[in-house]
């Protein structure tokens, strides 16, 4: 059995909310820390590694690019990293034809063969409206058509959405696309933030320099539940994995999409010429195809390249990454909560599966930092 009364603070999970926390608590004030971590890896779903056969850093959980505009979180990763200055950009295939995403003014000329400048952009809209417009819209769909019309809508949104959620548009709520971008400018870059970048060494490097610390152990492929009776009960944690599975699921499970991926090397120096292309198309059966030596452009990587096509799917548990959300789920994470707060009190839940929550890299670092200042420093 391991002796866990050495250590003045327990925490689950090495993403990027336990190990912004372990490292105020090591550094600032001075305490001993146990980070559980059950996979075999530092960096949560954040992590990245070399891929052997082409020497390309890949993020195994999906392509991540870091980006915020809180000068405090920049700042305080700025500690454990540079930044190579990447910005990021999507594209999407139709029937065959590139086209930029989100939705912009080139876009929409290269669509219907116009040549629009921005202040046409609403006239033109106007037209489509007029054809189909819901003063009430109900369900995704109607709400996409709102905003872009049927025809924009048919292309670049309907088969996308179709694939990412494996339900038919109509029957998702309207609330999931209130902000549908819509560019009427050649506006690129995908994120507006002033600070963005991908780590010039990896991502996993900023871990391995935030845990770098005498007050910091890791234990790796161990999980908290093996574990939890031999903690002692006076012991402050901070867990952040999934909430429902705190109770062993006695209400039921909280619903996630999750992402399946399949590497192919391919013996050619550049396959798609940009990081990341979304396939609108139903009948293509990936949403993307990433290609990783994009992000990092100031690398010299002569050869073959990595290519990895992205599936969504139901998660049956296995990786839970978008929580689907939706009024069921709010009100047993609701319940959860509820109940946390009375049975465990030496407890400390947050992260994305904590709380429930999608939440971009920024936002957990910067949750994480307040509850160090609110919850433990105090
Ligand atoms: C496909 C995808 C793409 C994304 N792209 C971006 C992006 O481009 N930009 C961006 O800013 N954000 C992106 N994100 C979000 C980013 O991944 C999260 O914000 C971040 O990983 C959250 O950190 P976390 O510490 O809360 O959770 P995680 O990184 O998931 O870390 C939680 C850790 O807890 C461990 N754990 C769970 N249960 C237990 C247990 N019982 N015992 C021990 N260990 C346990 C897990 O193994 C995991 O390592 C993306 C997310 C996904 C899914």
């Amino acid at each position: 059995m391991k002796d866990f009364t050495k250590y003045d603070y327990i925490l689950v999970g090495a993403g990027f909310y336990c190990s912004v926390i372990a490292e105020r608590i090591a550094n600032d004030l001075n305490k001993k820390v146990l980070i559980l971590e059950k996979r075999k890896h530092i960096g949560g779903n954040c992590y990245s590694e070399i891929h052997q056969e082409t020497g390309i850093e890949f993020h195994k959980y999906g392509t991540h690019i870091f980006h915020t505009a809180n000068e405090e979180v920049w700042a305080y990763l700025s500690r454990f990293t540079k930044f190579n200055g990447y910005y990021h950009q999507v594209l999407t295939v139709y029937q065959g034809k590139v086209y930029q995403m989100p939705i912009n003014l080139e876009t929409i000329n290269a669509f219907y063969q116009v040549n629009l400048k921005p202040f046409e952009v609403d006239e033109f809209m106007k037209k489509e409206h007029e054809k189909e417009f819901y003063e009430d819209p109900k369900n995704f769909e109607e709400q996409a058509i709102n905003i872009v019309g049927r025809p924009l809508y048919e292309a670049f949104i309907k088969g996308y959405t179709q694939k990412q959620w494996e339900r038919d548009p109509k029957t998702l709520p309207a609330s999931i696309i209130k902000r549908l971008p819509f560019r009427k400018n050649y506006t690129e870059s995908y994120f507006f933030d002033p600070y963005q970048g991908i780590p010039k060494n990896d991502f996993t490097d900023i871990f391995n320099k935030m845990l770098d610390h005498p007050n910091i152990e890791v234990f790796l492929e161990t999980d908290f539940f093996d574990v939890w009776n031999d903690i002692p009960k006076d012991k402050t944690i901070i867990y952040s994995g999934a909430i429902d599975k705190l109770f062993n699921f006695k209400y039921g499970k909280l619903e996630y999409r999750t992402l399946e991926f399949v590497e192919e090397v391919i013996d050619i120096e550049d396959f798609q010429g940009t990081s990341v292309m979304n396939y609108a198309d139903a009948d293509i059966p990936y949403t993307r195809i990433h290609e990783p030596k994009h992000l990092h452009p100031e690398r010299e990587i002569k050869g073959k390249t990595l290519i990895i096509k992205e599936f969504s799917k139901e998660s049956d548990g296995t990786e839970p990454y978008y929580p689907i959300g939706g009024q069921v789920n709010n009100e047993l994470y609701n319940k959860y909560l509820t109940e946390l707060n009375h049975t465990y009190p030496n407890l400390i839940v947050g992260g994305r599966l904590g709380d429930y929550k999608y939440y971009d890299m920024h936002h957990v670092i910067e949750k994480a930092l307040n509850v160090y200042q609110t919850k433990i420093k105090i």
